[in-house]
């Protein structure tokens, strides 16, 4: 049974129950996850708040030694934390080495924190006083992490946080909750003093805790919409900071006149990486004019050649879905697409894996002709399949992407300047691809999101984190300069 991290140290849950964590490729138990307390988190909550203070005191230039460590030793142990990573969630061990790329990218960033709260500082608003604003940290905050990047997404939110001088606690998914506890075990070697950086396990009521703890100021989440928008409602009322990103339903605009061969190749790694689990994966694909007939039938020969198999294997593009459960809603959506009268152009149901006979494996699908308003159209499978859709215009295309209900990201593919540009100044996403197929942006830049993917104001990473994880102080200073004339 894993154990919490709370205070330095390794520690049982309080609480007896537990939750199989299942390797997805072989549907075999690996490990056991706490259920987790609201104890649990109270305990966790208390050690963050006895480091606070000296943490809050320590500079900004000091706690980012600790990033540099972190850094460091994410480097060092990649593919050791990527071979966990593969083995619970079900990813390709490539596709979980990238995850700790992305990682780096928000520690190397959250490095240059002390830069980052600089201070605006006005010299003589009226004669004599000057007025200057700073950044403090909020106190004890936390992220509660999805199953589909267990090791990139804390990492949107912690080392900014702690780097601000907040003391911190994660929460990863239950359903993958072993790559972090290996981050955490590898993260003693930093050296952070006891209590900045905690984790506590489990599920629904681990969560409810940190909502209703009245010690915690700030709540970063990651997860489906309507966990999402529950824990950005329960949050706010209880007078907290949340930033809470939601599901998708990511559409990719084809024109005619994109390049065919690049075009296609972007879009299948878009739709089938991670076997369809990423929330910027193409999700439906809208080919525009003379493009379905230069499209449609390379697509679903590109959706065909991915190989799906066990993320360890070498020759695997593709792994299987997190859960047995997921995989049978991701087969019924694939029904419910047909009874919608889309056509089945591919179906990846039904083929085990050979030597991974029980795993949860669903081969690349491609449901032809969704239509506008149904729940194919509307409804985030997160697995496999690609919704080929036809219009005859750019404006067609433009009003079909901003009908759906998510708004995380959308991309073109054109050799048109002013087609591109139309499209990234109407299309309502946070994030927005031209001839890129998963439009993530860089540590360096906020992960925006719109309408029911996000719920909040300021997003993970960058600067946001920044402003996330600090409130500002506005002082305004007098020195009259006859009392210096005193001594
Ligand atoms: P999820 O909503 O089921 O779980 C996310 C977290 O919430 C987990 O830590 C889980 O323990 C907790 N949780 C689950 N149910 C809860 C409940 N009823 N009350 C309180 N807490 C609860 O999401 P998931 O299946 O782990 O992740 C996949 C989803 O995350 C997809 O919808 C995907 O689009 C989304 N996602 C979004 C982004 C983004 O940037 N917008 C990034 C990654 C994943």
């Amino acid at each position: 049974m894993l154990k919490n991290y709370i205070n330095g140290e390794w520690v049982a849950s309080t609480g007896s129950a537990s939750i199989d964590v299942v390797n997805p490729a072989t549907g075999k138990v690996i490990e056991q996850v706490p259920a987790g307390t609201a104890d649990d988190i109270a305990r966790a909550v208390e050690a963050a708040q006895a480091a606070a203070q000296a943490w809050r005191n320590t500079p900004a230039v000091q706690r980012i030694q600790y990033l540099f460590r972190m850094k460091q030793i994410l480097d060092e142990h990649a593919e050791e934390i990527a071979e966990i990573c593969t083995n619970e969630s079900g990813k390709t061990y490539g596709e979980s080495k990238a995850e700790v790329v992305r990682a780096v990218e928000n520690v190397e960033v959250a490095c240059g924190i002390p830069t980052m709260l600089q201070s605006e500082f006005s010299e003589d608003i009226a004669g004599g006083i000057d007025e200057f604003m700073i950044r403090q940290p909020l106190g004890v905050c936390a992220c509660i992490a999805p199953f589909n990047f267990p090791i990139m997404i804390p990492f949107w939110f912690m080392p900014y946080a702690i780097a601000c001088g907040n003391t911190y606690i994660v929460k990863p998914s239950e359903k993958v909750p072993m790559t972090m506890t290996r981050i955490f075990e590898l993260f003693e070697a930093v050296g952070l003093p006891k209590g900045v950086l905690n984790m506590v396990h489990g599920a629904k009521d681990t969560v409810d805790a940190l909502l209703d703890h009245p010690a915690v100021p700030a709540i970063s989440f990651v997860g489906s919409t309507a966990v999402a928008k529950y824990v950005y409602q329960r949050g706010t009322a209880n007078g907290k900071r949340i930033q809470a990103q939601g599901g998708a339903k990511n559409p990719v605009v084809v024109m005619p006149d994109a390049d065919i061969d690049t075009t296609v190749r972007i879009i299948a790694d878009s739709v089938y990486g991670c076997a369809g689990q990423r929330c910027l994966a193409a999700s439906l694909v809208v080919l525009v004019g003379k493009a379905k007939e230069l499209f449609r039938d390379k697509l679903v020969e590109a959706a065909r050649n991915k190989t799906t198999g066990y993320g360890m294997d070498p020759a695997a593009g593709m792994g299987p879905v997190i859960t047995k459960e997921s995989k049978e809603r991701i087969e019924m959506l694939i029904d419910k697409g047909v009874d919608e009268g889309a056509s089945l152009l591919l179906d990846g149901r039904n083929k085990p894996v050979s030597g991974y006979e029980e795993g949860y494996f669903i081969h690349p699908t491609v449901l032809d002709d969704v239509k506008q308003g149904t729940d194919t159209f509307a409804t985030e499978i997160f697995g496999p399949v690609m919704g080929l859709m036809y219009v005859d215009t750019l404006d067609d295309a433009i009003q079909l992407v901003n009908s759906g209900n998510y708004g995380n990201s959308a991309c073109i593919f054109t050799h048109s300047g002013s087609a591109a540009r139309r499209f990234r100044h109407d299309v309502m996403a946070g994030n927005i691809g031209v001839n890129i197929g998963v439009a993530a942006p860089m540590a360096f830049f906020p992960f925006s999101g719109w309408k029911d993917s996000f719920f909040g104001d300021l997003h993970a990473q960058s600067h946001h984190a920044v402003e996330f994880y600090t409130q500002t102080k506005v002082v305004i200073e007098r020195w009259h300069d006859e009392w210096n004339r005193k001594f």
